[in-house]
């Protein structure tokens, strides 16, 4: 009896330690000295950002926007040259240890040592973190990211999507409970996309905080739920990502006809309709007002026989144009 109970106030205090925030930075800046060709560059330009525990957070923005560097200030590869970050509720400056073990990066480019096999890079990683050989996970993280029977083969023989889920892998063998994942997807084919990501949700579900970094707004809508957008250095939006898509309530409807229209009929114009140079009619409307079937009723009415069709989702620009719209 006693055990238990003391057993359950062990786990509140360890659940009273959690932090609210994963990530809090505040008013982080970053100036880039010049270097060779480079010239001097403000990166970030006063970043504030609260990431919650738990979620799955976006950070979605253009490239140059700054998104490595604010993660590259995170894993201790960029300082910094102004205000302050805590990962894990600690002070990067102050508990430099502490903070860093909270969290593993899955770096923008692929690096990895050609001379050794997945699990001996694994060990190094484990062996760098100080995670104790009695501790360690490594055939277990191996097979989650589906690289068991790649276990003993040399990096250099690895795909590059099997590399990137090594780097995965390599990111959690001191099982920290934060995961920022930078542009995840740059140069990744579907498949290993879509399994990648089910990787990601899992451990999100299990508890591990997610942060990745995109310039696709369609990743993060799919993944994320809650975006912050950046843009030259500046936070421009942070926001559930209902709230954000609710800002980007329109879908155009692009449709080919079979006989060649030269002019808009009146009734498809109470809609914003355009004509495109390659002859396509191109229907842009409210979603949330009108529903594609009264689009595609309207399209009929008017006798127009199609050829083809195609939706058009917003993106990142449309992002921006609705942000300054709104302002
Ligand atoms: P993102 O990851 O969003 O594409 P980055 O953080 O990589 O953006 O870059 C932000 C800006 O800082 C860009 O203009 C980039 O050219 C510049 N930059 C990045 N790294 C350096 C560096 N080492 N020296 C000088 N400028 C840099
Ligand atoms: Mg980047």
């Amino acid at each position: 009896m006693r055990a238990t109970s003391i057993l359950k106030e062990a786990d509140m205090t360890a659940e009273n330690q959690k932090p609210e925030f994963a990530i809090e930075a505040v008013g982080l800046e970053k100036t880039y000295r010049a270097s060779g060709k480079l010239p001097a560059k403000q990166a970030l330009k006063g970043i504030d950002l609260k990431i919650r525990r738990g979620s799955i957070f976006g950070l979605l923005g253009p490239n140059g926007a700054g998104k490595s560097t604010f993660i590259n200030i995170l894993s201790g590869l960029v300082t910094k040259t102004g205000g302050t970050a805590h990962i894990w509720g600690k002070d990067i400056d102050a508990q430099p240890r502490a903070a860093r073990s909270a969290i593993g990066v899955v770096p923008q480019e692929i690096t990895m040592d050609p001379f050794f096999t997945p699990f001996e890079s694994m060990e190094l990683q484990a062996g760098f973190y100080g995670v104790p050989k009695s501790e360690r996970r490594t055939d277990e993280i191996l097979a989650a990211v589906g690289l068991a029977d790649k276990r003993d083969a040399y990096v250099r023989q690895l795909s590059g999507g099997m590399k990137r889920r090594l780097m995965v892998a390599k990111a959690l063998v001191h099982t920290p409970p934060v995961l920022i994942l930078d542009e995840p997807t740059a140069g990744v084919d579907v498949e290993l996309r879509r399994s990648l990501w089910e990787y990601v949700v899992e451990l999100n579900k299990a508890g591990t905080t997610i942060i990745l970094t995109t310039h696709y707004l369609e990743e993060a809508q799919e993944l994320c739920d809650e975006i912050g957008i950046i843009n030259h250095g500046q936070v421009i939006a942070c926001e559930p990502t209902a709230t954000l898509l609710k800002r980007l309530d329109h879908k155009t409807l692009v449709i080919q006809p079979t006989e060649t229209v030269t002019t808009i009929p009146p009734s498809l114009a109470e809609f914003d309709t355009k004509l495109r140079p390659d002859g396509s009619l191109a229907i842009t409307f409210r979603a949330s007002e009108t529903g594609f079937g009264r689009v595609m009723e309207t399209v009929r009415s008017e006798g127009i026989s199609i050829a083809d069709l195609a939706t058009e989702e917003p993106d990142l620009e449309d992002v921006f144009v609705s942000m300054t719209s709104d302002s």
